[in-house]
């Protein structure tokens, strides 16, 4: 089975997928990974990629198809689980174009939604430790040692954490992926979760929709 986990940030979208990965052996393409090893890397992309990424803005498409296409030829005997990608429409047509080719289809794309409202809560909420980047959440996820990690770094808000600039990457979000679960609904592959629950429960419905 194929499948994409999409959802906004702050979703636990990134969380879920993980727990699949582990539990059904799903291989795992994380675009947000491989562009940063790109941009860390003396890779002829890795200036532009970096500037991309500092930007907040999205890797060019010529850039995103090749590391797709090249991707896209790992084994994947329990097929693959797609995560921060697509993130518009042309990606979910390559993925798909890349994936008939093989005889393969998109076979599920799990939607996380949570509300706008939450979204500010939970990503106003968030700390990361300035040492050691472990990221903590003042309400869901405190940090046992207050406003310390448990490495003993200072926890810090992200700048780019503030109600407005979330507001702006969720419209952001919202704009980009609406064609991507239209497309998704009208093929019948569309499975939509509430994302405003605890994160076993929304593991369990996401195994029972899928019919793992
Ligand atoms: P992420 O870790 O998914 O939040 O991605 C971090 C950054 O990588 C994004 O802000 C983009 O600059 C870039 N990126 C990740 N995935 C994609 C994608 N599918 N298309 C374009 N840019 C991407």
């Amino acid at each position: 089975m194929n499948l994409v986990i999409l959802g906004p940030q702050g979703s636990g979208k990134g969380t879920q997928a993980g727990m699949l990965v582990n539990k059904y052996g799903f291989t795992r393409v994380e675009t947000g990974e491989i562009l940063r090893k790109i941009a860390e890397s003396d890779h002829p992309w890795g200036k532009r990629v970096k500037s991309m990424m500092l930007k907040g803005a999205l890797v060019s498409d010529d850039i995103l198809n090749a590391v797709l296409k090249e991707t896209l030829n790992m084994s994947h005997p329990k097929g693959f689980l797609f995560d921060g990608t697509p993130r518009n429409f042309p990606q979910y047509k390559l993925i798909r174009d890349i994936l008939a080719l093989k005889g393969e289809r998109m076979d599920k794309v799990v939607f996380i939604n949570i509300s706008e409202a939450e979204t500010v809560k939970r990503l106003s909420s968030r700390q990361t430790c300035r040492v050691c980047g472990k990221v903590y959440n003042l309400v869901t996820d405190p940090s046992p040692h207050g406003d310390k990690c448990e490495c003993g770094g200072n926890l810090v808000q992200r700048e780019d954490d503030t109600p407005d600039a979330i507001k702006k990457r969720l419209e952001a979000f919202n704009h980009s992926t609406e064609k991507v679960i239209e497309a998704a609904k009208k093929e019948g592959v569309l499975v939509e979760i509430n994302g405003e629950k605890p994160i076993e429960e929304i593991h369990k419905e996401i195994v029972a929709k899928l019919g793992l």
